[in-house]
């Protein structure tokens, strides 16, 4: 029972870091730099989470930043809430072109490994991620037994659960709140962010979008970030880039809205604009 729910937390952190950290904070938006053997590692997790390639992945989310809440959105709950929260995948409204998908993700297109995965912008991508995914959970099934497998497969819904909920209440004017005014509806979520490791606070991001950090304030607890502040302690990542706490009180102070008042003495940020210590 404990080595079951033990499975669990594990699946739920290498599934969920592999989404956060891996395909988020620095495939898409290269906010801090590890070793190519633990960038592979971490992004194995995402891979495996049934999410699709790195490049469709990198590629969906670079769309999104770049027309949030706008005609081109691949899923903004302006197109209905059940098409940003799943409704995309099957029946997108957006599609992109392989010439479009390059451009979109050059870095990404240089790395043989993340090329191959991507089985040059066909359906077949898809196929081959599903295929992964199901060869893993075999390996689990005949090397640990059926509870195990079940422990993993609910450890990485769960992230894939707060993945989609980012894309979609993450992005509903009428719930939670925002810090910054980004000029679309993205919106810090606590229940969003509990779940999906500290993605939920979705208008920090947006207003920040190279940060590695994206709770930005004491009482929004940030999982992945913890996590990312390790590595870094321990010489594994490098270049983290997080806004200077000057540069944060500025946006604040003429972004908030909603419900939750900020004090800036809660403010976490280190000092002016997006720093790394490589910057410093
Ligand atoms: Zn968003
Ligand atoms: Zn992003």
């Amino acid at each position: 029972m404990v080595s079951t729910f033990l499975v669990f937390i594990l699946s739920y952190l290498y599934h969920g870091l592999g989404i956060t950290l891996g395909y988020h904070r620095l495939l898409s938006h290269r906010s801090f730099k590890v070793p190519r053997w633990l960038e592979y590692l971490i992004v194995s997790g995402g891979y495996l989470s049934f999410e699709g390639s790195p490049i469709f992945w990198v590629g969906t989310h670079r769309l999104h930043h770049k027309y949030s809440d706008k005609p081109g959105d691949p899923h903004s709950p302006q197109d209905g809430w059940w098409h940003s929260f799943i409704g995309w995948m099957y029946s997108p409204l957006v599609d992109y072109d392989a010439a479009e998908s390059m451009r979109l993700c050059p870095d990404l297109y240089r790395d043989p490994l993340y090329r191959f995965l991507h089985c040059n912008h066909s359906r077949w991508h898809a196929m081959l991620c599903f295929s992964f995914c199901l060869l893993f959970r075999a390996v689990i099934l005949i090397v640990l037994g059926p509870a195990a497998l079940v422990a993993n497969l609910l450890g990485a819904s769960m992230p894939f659960l707060g993945a989609l909920m980012v894309n979609s209440f993450g992005h509903m004017s009428s719930l939670g709140y925002q810090n910054f005014r980004t000029g679309e509806n993205s919106r810090n979520i606590w229940w969003v962010a509990m779940l999906s490791l500290g993605e939920g606070w979705h208008n920090n991001h947006h207003a920040l979008p190279s940060s590695a950090r994206h709770g930005m304030l004491t009482r929004e607890p940030d999982l992945t970030w913890w996590i990312l502040k390790a590595l870094e302690a321990t010489g594994l990542a490098s270049d983290v880039r997080q806004p200077e706490r000057k540069r944060l009180e500025e946006m604040m102070s003429v972004g908030h809205t909603g419900r939750n008042s900020v004090s800036f003495d809660e403010a976490e940020g280190s000092s002016g604009n997006l720093v790394s210590r490589g910057d410093r």
